[in-house]
Formats: structure tokens, sequence, C-alpha cells
């Protein structure tokens, strides 16, 4: 049964935690939208490789033939796992943060000089606002209360000036919910502006395909998609990340240098200067073929039926309630975040970890616009559910949180010099 144990074994499922109590716990991961522990067949890969890497690209021993062989390799697989076209590029970036802003330095400026125009939601994360607004091109739309009254404002905007991109959220790191995103594309497309999806929370959930969806780029991050820290990718059309400002300078990235000029090399190796992660790569590759592998649909049918009943449950306790970014979205991924009626949420967090050892997040999420708009300038709780989240852990937040609310659990803490104190 899918809600019973994990769909893939990740590592660390077995670590005890130790509570107020003086007991010790399985610790319950419901942290995994801000960093998924890694599969265990990508730790098992990452030991295999460890022994092999050396300088990639450059070198003509054994071991760095081997390395930038594997490097290669899982740039293929992770642009294939996106569904990449024959011709677009895949990028091995940091995270998804680092894949946005190297975005940023690659759109196209407008004919006399300004900055090309980008459109964003007020829902995204600041990764998906803040480097477009640095670059001076962003405008922000407000969300409507519906998707159908949000899309008719994207439309509408878009109507207004040329956009050269929309950026838009696969899936939101608050809520889980998204608008359909066909329905983006098509009005982006219409009005001559391309799409960037931010896939942070979309891909380890759903998969994309780029080909099938024609969304134009995506941006993932490999500690949320069951591999460790250090790599993501920014995967999209070829023709931006030929012809934008190189992400970082240095070596690997240049055709030739003399003391009076350099010619920078297409993309990828145009953005990836320096010694790049092999490491990082192949173990965001194998999550990949991981993920990939999966019957289709387990994946979506067990965190859909987790995600149902942690809602369901948080629904029936007095005094919880679960925020949503739009009153009519429609197949969210496994995200769910709350608030409890009169108590912080960092509180609440403390509590789970302190007297359950739960996992999860509290706090804005770095979403301080959406958290502000839906009235929670303090925050709230975040549970998130993935590939080795179970049933058993669903239920015990759920307990937790009601016995919180019939016992009171908030008269065992204070607040000491900006810490809880039990
Ligand atoms: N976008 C979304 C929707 C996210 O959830 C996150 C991470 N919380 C990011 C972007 C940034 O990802 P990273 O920290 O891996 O760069």
């Amino acid at each position: 049964a899918p809600t019973s144990c994990a769909v893939l074994p990740v590592v660390g499922s077995d670590t005890l935690v130790p509570l107020v109590d003086g007991r010790s716990v399985p610790y319950a991961n419901l942290d995994v939208a801000a960093s998924a522990p890694a599969l265990q067949v990508v730790a098992d890969r990452v030991n295999e490789v460890l022994p092999l890497y050396a300088s990639v690209h450059r070198g003509a021993g054994y071991l760095s033939q081997v390395s930038t062989a594997l490097y290669e390799a899982a740039r293929q697989t992770i642009g294939a796992f996106v569904g990449a076209r024959e011709d677009d590029v895949t990028i091995v970036t940091r995270n998804t943060t680092d894949s946005l802003n190297l975005l940023a330095g690659c759109v196209p400026a407008q004919a006399d000089g300004t900055p090309g125009r980008v459109l964003v939601l007020d829902v995204e994360h600041h990764a998906n606002l803040l480097p477009w607004q640095r670059t001076g091109g962003a405008t922000v739309l407000v969300g409507g209360a519906t998707v159908a009254e949000t899309l008719s404002g994207l439309r509408a905007e878009l109507s207004r000036f040329p956009y050269a991109l929309v950026a838009i959220t696969g899936a939101s790191n608050v809520t889980g919910e998204s608008l359909p995103l066909a329905e983006v594309v098509a009005a982006a497309h219409d009005a001559g502006a391309r799409v960037l999806l931010d896939g942070a929370q979309l891909v380890p959930h759903r998969g994309v395909s780029l080909a099938a969806s024609d969304v134009d780029y995506v941006a993932f991050s490999g500690h949320k998609t069951y591999a460790p820290f250090g790599a993501g990718a920014l995967v999209g059309r070829r023709d931006w990340l030929d012809a934008g400002t190189p992400y970082l300078a240095g070596g690997g990235a240049v055709r030739n240098v003399t003391l009076d000029g350099t010619t920078w090399q297409s993309a990828p190796a145009r953005h990836e200067a320096g010694s790049p992660n092999v490491i990082g790569a192949v173990a965001l590759a194998s999550a990949c073929d991981a993920l990939a592998a999966l019957e289709p649909g387990l994946l979506v049918a067990h965190e859909t039926e987790l995600r149902a009943r942690l809602v369901e449950g948080l629904e029936e306790i007095d005094g919880v309630r679960v925020v949503r970014a739009w009153a009519d979205a429609v197949d969210p991924v496994g995200v769910v975040t709350f608030s409890v009626d009169g108590h912080d949420a960092g509180l609440v967090a403390s509590y789970l970890s302190a007297e359950h050892g739960i996992g999860v997040r509290d706090g804005r999420f770095c979403a301080h616009p959406l958290l502000a708009r839906l009235g929670l300038p303090a925050g709230a709780v975040r549970a998130s559910i993935g590939v080795g989240t179970t049933g058993e852990e669903i239920e015990r937040l759920l307990s937790a949180l009601r016995a919180w609310a019939s016992e009171g659990s908030k008269a065992r803490y204070e607040v000491v010099d900006g810490c809880w104190v039990v």
C-alpha cells in the first residue's frame, strides 16, 4: 500500500533523535521540501565514484578521462530527466538559486537597451523573484484569490508590455499549489514571451518534460531531488544561454584569453567556469535515474494519499488552518503549510521537535510577499512529503498536534534571549 511504507529507501531513515523527556525516537523528517535525504542508491553511487574522480575536461590521465565521461554522462541524464529537447542546453549549477541568477544574466535586453521584461507572481520563492528584480526588468503581479483570476491578470499584464520571460513556480514551496502550466505557457507564448519554470518543488514530486510542456527553461536543485547538496541544473533553450553574460569568469568558460581580451565558449561551458562538481552531478543524475525508473504514477499516488490524509487531519483540529494561495488550485504536491490560531509558528515547530522528534519548517519560507498577502506576517508551519515519507509519520504529526490542542503544551515553554526554553 502506498501510504504504509516509503516508495524508495533514503539514507538516515532510522536516525534516532533525543526528546526532552530523555527518550529517543525515530526522526520523522517532514521537512523534505527544504532538503530531502539522499536516496540509498545515490549514496551507493557516490561511494562507487568517489575513488575515481580527477580534474575534468583538461587532464589527459586515465582518471581525468573517466571523470570527464562521468560528468558529461550525468549532464545527459539530468537533461533527459526533464525532457530536454535536442537543442536544449543542460548547465550544471549549484542549486535553483544559482540557475535563476544565471538565467537572469541571459535575458536579452529590449531594443532601447533597457533590461528585458520578466513577469513574476508574488507567490514566488525569493530565488525566483530577487534575481529578476536585480536586473531591473521585473514586474511582480499580485496573485488573485482564484487560479482563474490570477490567469486573467497574467494575460492582461502580458498584453500591456512586451515581456521576454514569464518566470513561474512549478509548485509553491508554501502551499504545494500551482497554476495550470499549459495555460501559463499558452498565455506567455501567445504574447511572445518565454517561460521559466522554477522546478525546485515540482521536479522531485511530479517530474517535468520541457519537450511535452513547451516550457522554455527549468531550474531545480539536487538537494531537494534526493541527491546531496551541491548540484542543481538549468536546462533550456540554447540561444539565450549562448549569448548571455558568462555566469562566472574563469577557466573552462573561455576559448582564448589574451591581455587584450577574451573570447568565451558557448553554453554550457560558458557558464561553468572553475572545476565542476563532478560528484554532485553524478549524484543528481543517479537520483534522476532512480525517480525515472519508478512505476509510473506510484510516487504521485503515494504523495497525494499522504497529503490528503494530512490536510484532512489538520482541518479536524481546532484552531489549525491550512494555508492556500488559491481557492481553486488543483493537484498540489506534498507541501502543506498551516497556522495554529494564537500560537507562534516557531513554538509549534519547537514542540514538535522537542517532544515528538518531528522535523518541520517554520517561518516565512523565503516567500515574504505571499505570507504577507495571506495575513501571516509572523510565519506558519510547513510539513512536506516525499518518497521516504510514511503514513505513520503523518499520523505522528497529527496526534502531536491534537495533543497540543487538548493539553496546551504552550505552557511548558518560554522564550529566553530569543531561544525557546523548555
Ligand atoms: N524555489 C523554490 C520553489 C524553492 O522551494 C526553493 C528552496 N526552498 C528554491 C527555489 C531555492 O532552492 P535552493 O535553495 O536549492 O537554491
